[in-house]
């Protein structure tokens, strides 16, 4: 059985930062990720979601779980998803999931961050087209700048890191994931993590959630 955690957060509060300071054996699987490798792909679900996460729009689900579930076939991983499920419909069904796989929900984790600090961190953000790494101009900037440290290519913006769309992206967690917290949170496998600390104690609090302890 393979050990399943799941890590919510308003976008920009770092979930990506700190999924890539985990150890080998802990896989972190961002569903916005492997929807931006569908689009950039112009595959068949990349072609359909698009628009809709250009907007800043949740896709319908059955797209996530589809691209989702080919890359969680290792049992003897822990996986903590990124971004997936965002609403209580997504929780249910991935519920359903678990249970035919005799899997279950370790921990819900979420990192709480106010929203006044999310604009510094959005429009700061730069990704690696090549690996995905995420830097941030001032927070987290890379050795050379503008490059990623790892592939050596020019670091670029995510389309839907602009104003307009993160006020729909903030829109959506407030009507539709917060629900999914409190759901969480009722339910006894809610740890929360606060944002505001320094990367290390971030990954420090992680892994013992990870652990178990
Ligand atoms: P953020 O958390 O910063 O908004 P992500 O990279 O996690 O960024 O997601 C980017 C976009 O991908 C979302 O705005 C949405 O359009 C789509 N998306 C990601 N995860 C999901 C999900 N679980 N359900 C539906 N859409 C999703």
């Amino acid at each position: 059985m393979s050990k399943i955690f799941t890590m919510v957060s308003l976008p920009g509060a770092g979930k990506g930062t700190l999924c890539s300071q985990l150890s080998k054996n802990i896989e972190c699987i961002s569903a916005g990720e492997l929807l931006r490798e569908e689009i950039n792909k112009e595959s068949h679900i990349g072609k359909k979601v698009k628009d809709i996460v250009a907007k800043g729009l949740l896709v319908p689900v059955d797209y996530i779980i589809e691209i989702l579930f080919k890359n969680m076939q290792d049992k003897s991983k822990i996986y903590i998803l990124d971004g997936f499920p965002r609403n209580l419909e997504q929780a249910l069904k991935f519920d359903e999931i678990l249970l035919q796989s005799n899997d279950k929900l370790n921990n819900a984790i979420y990192l709480k961050m106010d929203e006044k600090l999310l604009n510094e961190r959005i429009f700061g953000r730069q990704i690696c087209p090549q690996c995905n790494l995420s830097y941030h101009k001032t927070l987290l900037p890379p050795i050379k700048e503008n490059i990623c440290d790892k592939c050596n290519v020019a670091l670029i913006q995510r389309k839907d890191d602009n104003e307009e769309v993160l006020k729909r992206r903030i829109d959506v967690f407030n009507k539709e994931t917060i629900p999914l917290i409190d759901f969480y949170r009722e339910r006894g496998i809610l740890k929360e993590i606060d944002a505001s600390q320094e990367l290390e104690e971030k990954v420090k609090i992680l892994n013992k959630i990870l652990k178990g302890d």
